[in-house]
């Protein structure tokens, strides 16, 4: 049975803003607000990025090698609080499910699977909702909300490691090693905030995750692709699912705007592929749909030329969905005809099913309100 461990009361409205999840140049102009002379703003900022991003302190007073007077007046202004965990889900097999408020209102999801990666793979989200409507997709029956920014896709990482207990960071025995960017969300679709949160995470004096160790999966945004590669340096993965066009269109709606020969030359332009850096595909099996071994000869030829890998992932099903899972026997041959073509495909073994922590199971009950509508709750209340 999954264990329900931690209901945390509703949020109440943070006063101050917190520094949690800023990028350097943010933390600079913070310190040069709050009235730091700019010339000593970006040692002032240097301190701070090593006591949040290294050691995780949650209080201004741990700081120890800051002037007194300057930690009570930064308590003045700022906290170091992460937004609050309205919920957590641990699987039997280890799987970790956090449900987090970013602002009333407005939740993601976030999931720490041990045991992938190096030691283990924290799923972020990049949006609340999503745009897409992947027929198969859990997400994609809820709306976008709205893009995270790269504050809250950073501190999802932070809550993560508090949760894990892995201050200060050590690179040695981190539970936490690798970030894949598969949750709620089209990634590209929020690029700056993307790059950005990596740029937090990937920081060498603060959290340390590495650049190589991150992979952003699309649905398909082509003309974001190189780009995301020149600016993040991250792993790509691209959720394809289907070897032409035709049922593409279906399952990925997106096709329809990016179709798959352009989406390859997008592809083909990523920086750096090569043995050492290959493309991971995404692929769900899906009964009866995409499944046949003449699908998987196809995907082969698709791939000709490009450095690859193949995640086939069994469908996750989720309330409501009319696919199911395609047969044990079936994925195995599947995998079979890509392993004999020379290509690595591993069948992704599901993870955290029993509490709709999977991929594609991810869902919040947030939606989207309008600015006067909130505002008009706000005066009934
Ligand atoms: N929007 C991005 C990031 C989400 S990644 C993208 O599409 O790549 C989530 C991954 O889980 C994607 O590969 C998605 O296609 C896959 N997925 C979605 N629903 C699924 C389901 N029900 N079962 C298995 N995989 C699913």
């Amino acid at each position: 049975m999954p264990t329900l461990i931690d209901t945390a009361p509703p949020a109440a409205v943070p006063a101050l803003p917190s520094l949690v999840g800023a990028t350097r140049e943010e933390l600079r102009a913070r310190m040069v607000e709050m009235g730091v002379a700019p010339a000593k703003a970006r040692m002032r900022a240097e301190q701070l990025w090593r006591w949040i991003y290294h050691y995780g302190v949650a209080d201004f007073a741990q700081m120890t090698n800051v002037a007194k007077e300057l930690r009570a007046e930064l308590a003045q202004h700022f906290t170091l609080a992460r937004p609050q965990i309205v919920e957590k889900q641990v699987s039997i097999d280890g799987t970790r499910k956090y449900l987090i408020r970013l602002a009333p209102g407005v939740e993601a999801e976030a999931v720490f699977i041990p045991d992938v990666g190096r030691a283990g793979a924290l799923c972020v989200s990049s949006q609340v909702g999503c745009t897409l409507n992947c027929t198969f997709c859990h997400t994609g029956t809820q709306a976008l909300v709205r893009n995270l920014t790269s504050a809250e896709i950073a501190a999802q990482v932070m809550i993560v490691r508090d949760d894990l207990g892995e201050w200060p960071t050590s690179n040695e025995d981190r539970l936490l090693t690798n970030i894949v960017f598969m949750g709620m969300g089209e990634p590209l679709y929020n690029l700056d905030a993307v790059d950005a949160a990596i740029g937090v995470i990937a920081d060498g004096d603060g959290l340390s995750i590495s650049r190589r160790r991150t992979t952003v999966s699309t649905a398909g945004v082509a003309p974001k692709i190189p780009e995301l590669g020149e600016r993040t340096g991250a792993m790509l993965a691209i959720s394809l699912h289907a070897t032409n066009d035709d049922l593409r269109n279906k399952l990925v709606p997106l096709n329809r705007k990016y179709p798959l020969a352009e989406l390859f030359d997008a592809i083909r332009q990523y920086p750096s592929l090569g043995n050492a850096k290959r493309v991971t595909f995404e692929y769900v099996m899906l009964k009866g749909v995409n499944d046949s071994l003449a699908e998987a000869r196809a995907l082969v030829k698709l791939l000709a030329g490009v450095p690859a890998k193949i995640n086939l992932i069994p469908f996750n099903p989720w309330p409501g969905t009319a696919y199911e899972c395609s047969d044990w026997a079936t994925i195995e041959a599947f995998a079979e005809v890509l392993n004999r073509a020379g290509y690595a495909s591993p069948i992704r073994t599901p993870r955290g099913r029993d509490i709709l922590a999977a991929c594609g199971q991810l869902r919040s009950e947030s939606v989207k309100v309008r600015a006067s509508a909130r505002a008009r709750a706000a005066t009934a209340e």
